[in-house]
């Protein structure tokens, strides 16, 4: 692919070029297997001695192209696309954890996720210790044990729209001696790269800004290439594999080994692939991803600040807003701007919020975020529900809270929506 590309451009042209001849737009490869001449060719990409496409559970050319662009646009060294968001986390910790483990993760993260780690991962004897991401780096150190592989955070908090504090969290990874894995998909690659700040891995659930238009769930693991595997905490990235005739991940593939192993390992065993269409229509969401982050931003922006003068409105969340909690972070690592999701709470608490979400025209509720269309929703009787009541306040969930994914429509249109709402 072109080198030094601007974003924009990656965007649009990055992940797939023609030859003379051959279709323009990236094509769906909707096929499971692959022609070879001869026996040893296939018995070569077993070996992992060559590489090229097998069987599609693995890889899959268009789903590579979508790999490619989003390695470019995330500055990493090598991606894998999963089934969801939610495979992309599982397998982007199972690549590194296994019973006994220890995970240190900050606790304002996307409820689903939380889920993921207190219960099901528990189940698997994978513990999680959550922190409070605004304590101090003592504070968060003394929660790491000696089995901890991972520390975790999301760049922007969904719901809590915490901005993650990177200087910190790079601090202590860096300390611990463990990879810092970053959750980016509410602020997207647009806004933010992780890895300028010293993330290891990233993720995303591409689902949201990424494809954009709310059409296919799917979810990508962005190896950064820039963690030291061989620090003898990560004996299945060091060590034979028996399942490759004792491959050694780090021996071979250098910073490409994490994600390496991901591919060959655990995509192949778990089978939790993205599907040929589903990144066909992820890149053609991408394409627009630099335009569609611009009018997301600005929206939200101008929607947090009317919100923000209303009489029947409490208090506004959003890290683009001057009197954010937040703000100064938001500057500092979000310097185009906070992305589009904002909370607001309204007086009146539970009632008055279902009251309004009802009478919502333009903005419907839907349990989704980063579309381009406006969408409202209500956590704490939603997304969070499954929580108990602690446990929501600890992911920053409070029962007047409405979130909003700010969409690329005519920002007056949705103010007028909401003033009706508000005030109707
Ligand atoms: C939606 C979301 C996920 C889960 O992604 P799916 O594609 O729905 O599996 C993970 N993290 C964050 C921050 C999300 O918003």
């Amino acid at each position: 692919m072109k080198k030094n590309w601007n974003f924009e451009t990656k965007c649009v042209q990055e992940g797939y070029e023609a030859e003379v001849g051959q279709p323009r737009i990236l094509p769906i490869n909707q096929t499971v297997g692959y022609k070879f001449e001869k026996a040893e060719d296939v018995s070569e990409l077993f070996d992992l001695k060559r590489s090229g496409h097998m069987y599609s559970r693995i890889s899959n050319p268009t789903v590579e192209a979508l790999e490619k662009k989003y390695t470019t646009l995330e500055y990493g060294v090598e991606s894998v696309a999963t089934s969801s968001g939610h495979s992309a986390i599982l397998l982007a910790i199972l690549n590194i954890c296994k019973a006994g483990d220890h995970i240190l993760s900050s606790s304002n993260i996307y409820g689903g996720t939380h889920n993921l780690f207190e219960v099901t991962l528990k189940k698997y004897n994978i513990e999680v210790s959550f922190f409070d991401p605004n304590s101090d780096e003592e504070t968060i150190i003394k929660s790491a044990k000696e089995n901890t592989k991972v520390l975790f955070g999301e760049t922007i908090g969904n719901p809590s729209l915490n901005v993650l504090d990177f200087d910190k969290f790079k601090s202590i990874s860096d300390k611990l001696d463990i990879p810092f894995i970053v959750d980016n998909t509410v602020a997207s690659p647009y806004n933010c790269n992780p890895v300028k700040y010293g993330a290891n891995v990233v993720i995303h659930s591409t689902t949201k800004y990424s494809e954009g238009h709310a059409t296919s769930v799917g979810g990508i693991i962005i190896d950064c290439g820039n963690f030291n595997w061989d620090n003898g905490k990560f004996d299945e990235l060091v060590e034979p594999d028996l399942s490759y005739h004792g491959i050694r991940y780090w021996n071979t593939f250098k910073e490409r080994a994490y994600i390496t192993k991901l591919r060959v390992q655990l995509l192949r065993d778990f089978g939790c692939c993205m599907s040929p269409f589903n990144a066909f229509l992820t890149n053609l969401g991408l394409e627009t991803l630099h335009l569609r982050m611009e009018r997301h931003n600005e929206n939200a922006l101008k929607l947090a600040k009317w919100l923000s003068k209303h009489e029947k409105v409490a208090w506004v969340n959003y890290p683009g807003l001057q009197t954010d909690t937040y703000h100064e972070l938001s500057k500092k690592y979000l310097p185009y701007g906070a992305s589009g999701v904002l909370t607001f709470g309204i007086k009146g608490g539970y009632d008055e919020a279902k009251r309004f979400i009802e009478k919502l025209r333009l903005a419907n509720l839907v349990i989704t975020l980063g579309d381009v269309r406006t969408y409202v929703l209500h956590p704490s009787s939603t997304t969070h529900k499954q929580l108990s009541e602690e446990e929501q306040i600890e992911c920053g969930v409070s029962k007047e809270l409405i979130r909003v994914s700010v969409g690329i429509e005519n920002c007056d249109d949705i103010i007028k929506d909401f003033r009706q709402g508000l005030e109707g």
